[in-house]
């Protein structure tokens, strides 16, 4: 951590006494913990995914769903030992596996909260999937579960959003990486094990949405799930990008779900438009 090179930024920054891109130290912080019932059904169960909600990104997309968060405004420092607690507490509540929510900056913390403590319930890596694969191999042996987002693929509409104009190369090569990793299991109604592919309808992004659907019907393998959301609702007034102003549209749903069933995936969550709702935003606790 004494020349922080953990994600595709590369920023080389000593994290004991500085921050990178992401805006946090080498200290975990984070902004809630609990059961998070709005998963995908074979993540959340009945019970509940053991929900960890890290402080800082290393991506800060401009429509951030969790923008106190990526922007490091809201936190609590927590010790590998406290985390490793909550993991406890956490499986003591029920919950059916631990969600770990933008981790990628903290991964050599949280091995340290690991090898304290191993949960006997799976372990989901939640990313945005700006990530290397060198980092991942660190996670790897502790994860069961991968939750990648496959935002865009077009470099202009990346660059536009996260000032990423590489995400597609990276995120695909991070999720094949995934993929080749963990073949999926699901058992009475829950995975233990595997990929579930996250994309994220944005408004006037349809066509983008389809390339997306195209690569995963391409080259998804080991039973990889596709989830389709379509929850998209904007928190922050955009001065610029205008068009984030808005959800996205029923034709704009339509689109895209269209496609998808025209693709016949076996594996696929299409989410409802309905789920577009502030409601289904967590309130932070610290
Ligand atoms: S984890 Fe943070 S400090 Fe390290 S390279 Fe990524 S953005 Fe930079």
């Amino acid at each position: 951590m004494s020349k922080c090179n953990l994600c595709p930024n590369f920023c080389g920054v000593n994290r004991e006494n500085s921050m990178g891109a992401c805006g946090v130290d080498n200290k975990i912080s984070i902004a809630k913990y609990g059961l998070h019932y709005y998963e995908e059904p074979i993540v959340s169960g009945t019970q509940g995914s053991g929900t960890v909600f890290f402080t800082g990104c290393s991506l800060k997309c401009a429509f951030c769903q969790n923008y106190d968060l990526s922007r490091a405004n809201r936190g609590k420092v927590i010790t590998p030992l406290e985390l490793s607690d909550i993991f406890k507490i956490l499986e003591d509540k029920g919950a059916h596996n631990i969600n770990l929510v933008t981790p990628t900056h903290f991964v050599k913390e949280i091995v340290k909260a690991f090898e304290i403590y191993r949960p006997s319930i799976p372990v989901l890596y939640n990313t945005h999937s700006y990530e290397t694969v060198e980092t991942l191999k660190i996670i790897d042996p502790y994860v069961d579960i991968y939750l990648p987002d496959l935002k865009f693929c077009s470099p202009f509409i990346s660059e536009r959003y996260t000032k990423k104009s590489n995400y597609f190369d990276v995120a695909t090569k991070a999720i094949e990486f995934m993929m080749q990793s963990k073949k999926t299991v699901i058992k009475s109604g829950l995975i233990k094990s595997g990929v579930i592919v996250r994309h994220l309808i944005l408004p006037t992004c349809q066509n983008d949405s389809l390339k997306v659907l195209d690569w995963f019907s391409s080259c998804a393998k080991n039973g990889a799930y596709l989830s389709i959301m379509a929850q998209f609702t904007p928190l922050v007034k955009q001065e610029k990008l205008h068009e984030l102003n808005r959800k996205i549209t029923k034709k704009e749903y339509q689109k895209v779900a269209n496609y998808a069933e025209s693709l016949n995936l076996e594996n696929v969550f299409l989410q409802e438009l309905s789920s577009a709702s502030e409601e289904y935003i967590p309130e932070w606790d610290y």
